[in-house]
This record gives C-alpha cells, structure tokens and sequence, in this order.
C-alpha cells in the first residue's frame, strides 16, 4: 500500500479544532482509496513559541522537509501581539514559506450554488464562478532592494523596489500554464505592462514561456482593469497569473466572491519539496475553544493536499463532493448561516462530513 507522510500544523487559535476534522476525513478517504496517511504533528506559531520560545522551531522545519506534504491550520493570538517582530508567530510562517521555498500561491475560488447567497455580488454575476489566481511569492516589491526611508533637503522619502528576473518571471508562468492545462485551458496574465518595466519583462517572459504550452490559451490584461473584471463578469476567468503585489490584492477581491472566508483553501508550491496547505483565513482567536469555527476552509485545503501534493485526484474529489453535498442539504456553521439552516458547530459538522463520505 502506498505511504505517505504528512506534517499536520494545528497552531493556533480554531486551528487544533479545524485540524482534528479534516484528520479524520483524511483518515477515512484514503482508506477508501486504498492509501495510508502517517501524520507527524508539529508546533508552530503561538504554540510553538510557547512549547519552545521561537515560532518556528528547527524541528517543525525538518519533518516538514522530510513530508510528502504539509497541512497547516492557522497561526497567531492577541497574546502575542507585543512580542518582537522576530518572536511572532506571523514570523513563523513567514520562515516556514521561506524555509521551503515556496514561490507560487495558489488560491481557487469557486462559487458552491449551495452558497450563491452569501456573496455580496448578484447570483447572476457568480453564478458557476471556478478560478484559480497563481500569484508570486517570493519576489516583486515585497522583497526588492534598495528599500528604505532617507531624510534629504528637510523632506522624508521612502521607496521600495519591483523587481523581478527572468527566471523569477519564468518558474512562476510555467506553474500558471500547467494548471491551466489541467483545468479550462485558459491562462489570464495579469500586469502593467503599459507603465512599468517590470511588468513589460513580466509580459515578454510569459510569452516566451507560452511556446512550449501551445494547449493553453494566453491573454493579458491590465491589473487595473482585472480588478474591475473581477466583480463585472468573474466567470471570464479560468486561471489568473500574477506577480505578488498585484496577486495579494487580486486574491483577496477574488475571495470575497464567495462572500465567507471560512470556505476558502490555497496552496503554496515550490520546485521541489512538500507544498504547504492551508485554509486563507486566520486563527479566529475570538471564537476559539467554543466549537464554532467553520472547518470547510480546512477540509478543502486538505483535498487540495491530495490533488496537488499526493496526486490522489479521486479522494481529493470525495471530499469536495462531501463539503457540497453536506451545504446543499442545508448545513451551515454559524458564519455561513442564513435562515432557515441547520446550524452545527464545528465538530457536528465534520461528523456530517464523515456521514456523508
Ligand atoms: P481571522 O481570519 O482569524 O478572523 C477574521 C474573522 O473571521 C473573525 O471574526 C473570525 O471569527 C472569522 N473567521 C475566520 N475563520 C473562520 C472560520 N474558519 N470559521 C468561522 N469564522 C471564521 O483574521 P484576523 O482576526 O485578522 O486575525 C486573527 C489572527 O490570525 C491574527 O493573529 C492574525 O495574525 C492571524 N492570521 C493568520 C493567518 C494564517 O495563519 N495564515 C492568516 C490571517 C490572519
């Protein structure tokens, strides 16, 4: 039977709760499809600062390193809001992407119909939205030099730097163009191009890059104009590719689509190594410890584990089939609910999950 590893990073807040549901999916899945799940639990974030001292310790790193994947949960508290920049537990996951070499996010957005009401936007304009943004993540103006603030002629200037090189430019569109290829067949490269020359290298690249995807249908367009399309007509897009300025932003108002961040997985992936899972929203320390935290987010993080880290595409399906199937009978979480639902904590709903797989 076919073995793999998996680092589980509960951390913080809703997280242990969330994390023991999609365990026990991930449990009874993969022995319906005929694999085994060996799962090496780790701190991180809060709960490794208050196990260790630092949020990410050295031996999280490793048997990270040492997975076939990583399914991470949620980091940070109130509680450590004060601590040194270097002791927070957002530095931790920082390190974590870093440490290994994460340079591509992926964050789906689909539109469930169970859920088309919750979207601030008219079902007609959502209706059957299924896109993906693949957005850089280690390069772009979040990591560019010279950077900095200076004091010259009684006036202060700051000033950050978008750069990017080729094969920055070339890594990031080649995993734009095969997940393209195993979805609509749609690539949408998003940039600025008519004012920056990052963004004209950007375009240049990713034309280059398109010869050796000729499957794959390219367009450009302007983040300016990709912010509006975005909430004009959403279903235009299959896969939007972008740098990591224009991608925080884009992914951010794309997952609003949906109306509810407890729904919404991503994924992070570098050229070799374990990727890293993880639902896009925070550890919720509000509605921490009470059962009420929506554990989908989770759930749909871990079937993105098995689609794209373990290449288990039929068990990574069951699991987003049972997420529908369990909305469409009516179930909800108390952040989705409207009326009429039948309102479940978090650990009810994962047992509607295991119900219904
Ligand atoms: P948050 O996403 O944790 O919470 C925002 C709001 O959404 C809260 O009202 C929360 O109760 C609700 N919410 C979030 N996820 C939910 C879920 N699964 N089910 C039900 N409700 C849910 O964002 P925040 O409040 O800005 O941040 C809280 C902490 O999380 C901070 O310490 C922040 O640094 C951290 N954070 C971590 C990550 C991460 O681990 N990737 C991401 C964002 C924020």
């Amino acid at each position: 039977m076919t073995r793999y590893r998996l680092t589980l990073l509960p951390g913080d807040g809703i997280g242990p709760e969330i994390t023991a549901v999609a365990r026990q999916l991930l449990d009874a899945v993969s022995a319906r499809h005929g694999f085994a799940l060996d799962y090496d639990e780790q701190p991180v974030g809060g709960a490794a600062i208050d196990a260790t001292g630092v949020p990410l310790p050295e031996a999280t790193l490793e048997a990270c390193r040492a997975s076939d994947a990583v399914l991470l949960a949620a980091i940070g508290g109130y509680q450590y809001d004060a601590l040194p920049r270097e002791q927070r537990p957002e530095t931790g996951l920082l390190a974590l992407r870093s440490g290994l070499g994460l340079f591509a996010n992926l964050r789906p957005v689909k539109i469930l119909s169970a859920l088309i009401d919750a979207s601030s936007l008219r079902p007609e304009v959502i209706r059957g939205v299924d896109l993906l943004v693949v957005r850089e993540l280690t390069g772009g103006i979040y990591f560019g030099t010279p950077k900095g603030r200076v004091e010259a002629d009684g006036h202060v200037r700051a000033f950050n730097t978008m750069a990017y090189s080729d094969d920055e430019i070339d890594r990031i569109a080649r995993v734009g163009f095969e997940l393209a290829a195993q979805r609509g067949g749609r690539l949408c490269s998003v940039d600025k191009a008519n004012v920056l020359d990052v963004s004209q290298l950007w375009r240049d690249r990713v034309e280059a890059i398109h010869a050796d995807y000729p499957a794959v249908e390219l367009s450009h367009m302007y983040v300016d104009n990709a912010a509006m399309q975005l909430v004009r007509d959403p279903r235009q897009f299959d896969v939007l590719l972008t740098s990591n300025l224009f991608g925080d932003i884009l992914s951010d108002e794309a997952a609003m689509l949906t109306g509810s961040i407890g729904m919404l997985p991503s994924a992070s992936l570098g050229s070799e190594g374990p990727g890293l899972f993880e639902p896009v929203h925070g550890s919720a320390p509000d509605i921490a410890g009470t059962d009420k935290a929506n554990p989908l987010a989770m759930v749909l993080s871990a079937a993105m584990l098995l689609r794209i880290g373990l290449h288990q595409g039929a068990a990574a399906a069951d699991l987003e089939r049972a997420v529908d199937r369990v909305l469409e009978a009516g179930y909800r979480t108390g952040d989705l609910a409207a009326e009429g639902a039948t309102v479940l904590g978090c650990q009810a709903m994962g047992e509607q999950l295991l119900a219904v797989l």
